[in-house]
């Protein structure tokens, strides 16, 4: 049985519960595909992640990376439990925008960010841009003269340490798009630069090294490096950071086969390294800021879908079809995620057998889940896979014409859709009929 469904996800008629709502009618309320929530999960977590740093004394700030679910209804809920948010696109910061989240409380990240970007970072008086490159930096220098506003910023550096789950390798030379670079001294030539632009205000220093990260080494390093940095820029350049961000990639439980940390223990080894460096360097304790992303929304989240076409191979595998698939999960299919999925109307019923979750759309490519146990199943069952709530819903298409599917939250046994099911009318809403030949 999957680890995730213990009783407290059960109701009285066992069926699989989220925020206290019976998925089973959800799936009839609001249709299927369909993502919901379990807010109080989200509320839960990002509760977690403060106190560690309350009980630690230390000044911190928890920005929501945004891209893992991005909503004007996530965003509401980010306001109310007091945190910041990241945003890496104008389309995002318009979200943010449309639920009055504060703009104060919003960061702004991105290898490439547009000129009308920038500008409408400045128009809603972002709290901080991250600047990633010489090309925003000059561009950014010369916007904020122009139009004398005074604007925070950090830098992103590329460390030279990447961390994915258990593995994080220490490079010389960090191959990334992102980020100034910091052994051919591209980061020192940066902080001088925006030191010398008279509306820029360098409060920190930026880095993200993965995703999916199991393992607080990465970290650790992190800390020391850019501390030891901190202590040379201080001397060198005249420049003491006030804030120490190092990212997101808290690594979640997608599967049993996945055993994450805590959040907390991440975050209580990064501040621990933090005060050992800073006192071995003689540096100013540091503000420690984090980005968590998935580490927020995964596991709160699920996508409910209907079963429909089975095809059994005798000897080889079975496949059950399911109503979404790659439109709404990419992940599967980009990079090999991996997920677990329950029958929602009795998770709790033992296994008969394997089987293959499959996708609708027109590629061999669409499998949700590969080697499910499942118990017996029937066309119109509903199928819960679970911890779908990163850059599920974010990274979904209307590949194959398929309309994307609501989003529904739920708390307390009340649920509230956040997010209308697409409509085929909105699918050609954009399309412009050809009246005539093109070129006449
Ligand atoms: N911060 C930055 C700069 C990122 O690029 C990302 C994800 O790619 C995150 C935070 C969030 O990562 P995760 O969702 O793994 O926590």
């Amino acid at each position: 049985m999957n680890e995730q469904i213990t009783p407290a996800v059960l109701n009285t008629a066992k069926h699989l519960t989220v925020g206290g709502v019976d998925t089973l009618a959800l799936a009839q309320q609001y249709q299927t595909p369909l993502y919901v929530y379990d807010t109080g999960a989200i509320r839960t977590e990002i509760a977690a992640f403060k106190q560690v740093f309350e009980a630690n004394q230390v000044h911190y700030q928890i920005s929501y990376a945004s891209k893992a679910f991005a909503t004007v209804a996530m965003y509401q809920l980010a306001a109310q439990a007091g945190i910041h948010c990241d945003v890496v696109s104008g389309g995002e910061l318009y979200t943010a925008k449309q639920a009055d989240f504060p703009m104060a409380k919003l960061s702004f990240h991105g290898n490439n960010k547009s000129i009308e970007e920038l500008t409408m970072a400045l128009d809603y008086g972002v709290g901080c841009i991250m600047v990633d490159n010489f090309y925003e930096l000059q561009l950014l220098a010369q916007l904020t003269a122009e139009r004398e506003q005074l604007t925070t910023i950090m830098l992103r550096i590329a460390p030279g340490i990447s961390a994915h789950t258990h593995e994080y390798i220490s490079t010389g030379q960090a191959d990334s798009k992102f980020g100034f670079d910091l052994t051919s001294g591209q980061a020192d030539t940066a902080v001088k630069q925006a030191q010398a632009a008279p509306y820029l205000d360098l409060v920190g220093i930026h880095c993200h090294i993965g995703s999916q990260i199991f393992e607080v080494d990465g970290f650790k390093l992190i800390v020391d490096k850019l501390v030891a940095l901190f202590a040379r820029w201080q001397t060198e350049l005249n420049f003491y950071p006030k804030i120490m961000n190092v990212g997101g990639g808290f690594g979640v439980k997608y599967t049993s086969a996945d055993q994450p940390l805590l959040p907390t223990e991440f975050v209580d080894a990064i501040i621990k390294e933090t005060i050992a460096q800073t006192q071995a360097h003689a540096v100013p304790m540091l503000e420690i800021w984090i980005e968590p992303g998935r580490s927020l929304v995964a596991t709160a989240g699920m996508t409910l879908y209907t079963l429909g076409a089975t095809k059994e191979i005798p000897g080889i595998r079975k496949y059950l079809a399911v109503d979404g698939g790659m439109g709404d999960n990419i992940r599967p299919a980009l990079y090999e995620a991996k997920y677990e999925a329950v029958l929602a109307k009795n998770p709790t019923l033992p296994s008969d057998e394997v089987v293959s979750i499959a996708g609708k759309y027109c590629e061999s490519g669409d499998m949700l889940i590969w080697n499910q146990q499942l118990p017996a199943t029937q066309p119109g069952d509903i199928l819960a896979v679970l911890d779908t709530g990163a850059y599920g819903y974010s990274m979904a298409s209307n590949y194959n014409r398929n309309p994307r599917p609501a989003v529904v939250f739920c708390e307390d046994g009340h649920s509230q859709l956040v997010v209308q099911r697409e409509t085929y009318a909105d699918l050609v809403r954009l399309d412009v009929p050809l009246v005539t030949k093109v070129n006449n």
